[in-house]
C-alpha cells in the first residue's frame, strides 16, 4: 500500500475508531474519500440527551488535505484497499 502522505496513512489506520479517520466507500459510479469523526468508540452506548446528537460526521474529500494530490488519481489502483464502506454514513451503522 503506497500514501500520498503519513497524515493519510495514519488516519486511515484509525478507521472506525474515536478519532478522525480516512477512507472510501463505493458510491455508484465508483468510490468517493471519506474524512470521517466519531465520537464514541466502537462499543460504546450512545449517551442519554434530549436533545438531537450526532456522533459521526463526516466530509467527503477530492483533494488531499495536507500534500494536495488529486486523490482518486492518486489511488486509482488502490481504492478498494482502503474500502471501509460499512462505515460510512448512510451505508450500515
Ligand atoms: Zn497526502
Amino acid at each position: 500500500m503506497k500514501f500520498c502522505c503519513r497524515e493519510i496513512e495514519e488516519l486511515h489506520e484509525n478507521s472506525g475508531l474515536r478519532e478522525f479517520a480516512v477512507f472510501t466507500a463505493r458510491y455508484p459510479d465508483g468510490f468517493v474519500f471519506v474524512l470521517q469523526h466519531r465520537a464514541l468508540d466502537p462499543d460504546a452506548l450512545p449517551p442519554f440527551t434530549e436533545s438531537p446528537m450526532s456522533t459521526v460526521s463526516e466530509l467527503l474529500l477530492k483533494y488531499c488535505p495536507w500534500c494536495g494530490v488529486n486523490l482518486n488519481q492518486f489511488y486509482c489502483d488502490q481504492l478498494e484497499e482502503l474500502d471501509r464502506s460499512g462505515l460510512k454514513l448512510g451505508m450500515g451503522r
